[in-house]
């Protein structure tokens, strides 16, 4: 029997109700041995995270204000909780140590991982599970990253000690001993991390929605959800803007070949999203994958009568940028033309000073930045090798009036990248949508 770690999000944890729909998905399949928390969210539209909530304690408490009122309604969230789903335990002794670190020596990352923690115990009590404390199990070095040697030896033997357990998500001990968190949304690397760790057939991470679309909602009308994707597809995606996961939960499940299913609380009867690793995939249902795309990038130009004859030319151009720390995302060559895409906020403060430093480096015949650009990505391991995307792709997009700017394709064939005016970057996302999918 395989092992799969199954992750809950805030929106899947906000209050009792929510908290039994849990316990179906758990006990509906044995396989969902170890359970990852986070912190109570949203309930309704304008209610707090209890993340929020104690953050905000924190500042209270360390501008020497007081936090007691905040933490009190955070108290309450987990008071009700407890007695809607009339579980036996109480939880006040914890807030009491919590309270009297709050008024001794307020601490960020300590105060902030509480809400996990607290919901972890709610849990593992709800599903009558064991409870494995983060703290001594996740490590992080000096400068903030995962030590990861350290954290799988330690919670790989933490978690197996237990048949069944919960796991609050969001924190580790930090290389001070004292606890320190992920970044916002870092419940889901706690996730992948477990998995990894204990080398699970599956890691699922329960959210809100029913997986990752194949574009955005907010272009596209009721876009179709991506059934499968690679783990190279989802990178090409994720960078371009398509978020689903934290981007940190992505690699401990990659580096061990674990799949990551992204499923729906709400609708446990959908399949939702399965990112697998390249050689697992199934053949696509289309033929691009999805869509993504960002704005506010800038281009940077440079014309020489003669160019492709000269020796360091790029380098030379590259390494006005480098100095400044400005990073390139494209680079497309034409025979005396070279341009640069890069972030448009990078390039701001340092346009003239560019200008004349290329100049002066390439003996340009001219150079001009153009800001205000969009870059789209159309990526799909089902593009590989097949005749007349590019065409189809450009016609579609075209045929609306929208000027290409820059046509990038990454060489493993798996993406290509377009470049058009901010203004039409909406309508093109919908015109690609329209010729691949609909
Ligand atoms: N509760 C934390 C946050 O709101 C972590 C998480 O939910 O993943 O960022």
């Amino acid at each position: 029997m395989g092992i799969k770690v199954a992750k809950f999000g805030g929106s899947s944890l906000a209050d009792a109700q929510a908290f039994r729909k849990v316990k179906d998905i758990v006990a509906a399949d044995p396989e969902r041995r170890y359970v990852v928390a986070s912190a109570p969210g949203k309930r309704f539209a304008e209610d707090e995270k209890v993340t929020d909530m104690l953050y905000q304690c924190y500042e209270l408490a360390a501008a020497g204000k007081d936090p007691i009122p905040v933490f009190a309604a955070v108290e309450n969230r987990y008071r009700q909780i407890l007695t809607d789903l009339a579980l036996p335990c109480s939880l006040e002794e914890e807030f009491q140590t919590i309270r009297t670190a709050m008024a001794q020596a307020p601490c960020r990352d300590y105060l902030a991982s509480r809400g996990e923690y607290l919901n972890g115990k709610v849990l593992a009590a709800c599903l009558g599970y064991g409870f494995v404390d983060p703290a001594e199990g996740i490590f992080f070095r000096e400068d903030g990253s995962l030590d990861e040697k350290k954290t799988y030896k330690t919670l790989s033997r933490l978690v197996k000690e237990q048949e069944r357990a919960v796991i609050p998500g969001f924190y580790g001990t930090g290389a001070d001993g004292r606890i320190r968190t992920f970044t916002r949304g870092g419940s889901d690397v706690t996730g992948a991390v477990v998995a990894r760790a204990i080398g699970a057939q599956l890691y699922e991470n329960w959210t809100d929605v029913s997986g990752m679309l194949m574009a955005d909602p907010r272009y596209v009308e009721n876009p179709e959800t991506i059934g499968m994707i690679t783990y190279p597809e989802l990178r090409e995606l994720t960078y371009m803007g398509a978020t689903v996961l934290h981007e940190d939960a992505v690699f401990p499940a990659r580096s061990a070949n674990i799949p990551i299913n992204i499923r729906n609380t709400n609708r446990p009867q959908d399949p939702g999203t399965r990112i697998v690793p390249q050689g697992a995939e199934q053949p696509p249902v289309h033929v691009i994958t999805g869509v993504a795309g960002r704005k506010g990038f800038a281009s940077l130009t440079v014309e020489k009568d003669r160019m492709n004859a000269e020796l360091g030319f790029g380098r030379r151009v590259l390494s006005a940028l480098e100095e400044r720390k400005i990073s390139f995302e494209h680079l497309p060559t034409g025979i005396d033309t070279l341009s640069v895409f890069v972030l448009q906020a990078d390039i701001a403060p340092w346009k003239p000073e560019l200008i004349s430093e290329i100049m002066h480096a390439t003996q340009a015949d001219s150079i001009t930045i153009e800001e205000g650009i969009a870059l789209i990505a159309v990526v799909g391991r089902g593009m590989v090798g097949t005749v007349g995307v590019a065409s189809r792709l450009l016609t579609a997009v075209e045929s609306k009036g929208i000027h290409v700017k820059m046509i990038d394709q990454g060489s493993s064939g798996l993406n290509i990248i377009i470049g058009v005016c901010e203004k039409d970057y909406e309508k093109a996302i919908h015109a690609i949508y329209q010729e691949f999918v609909k």
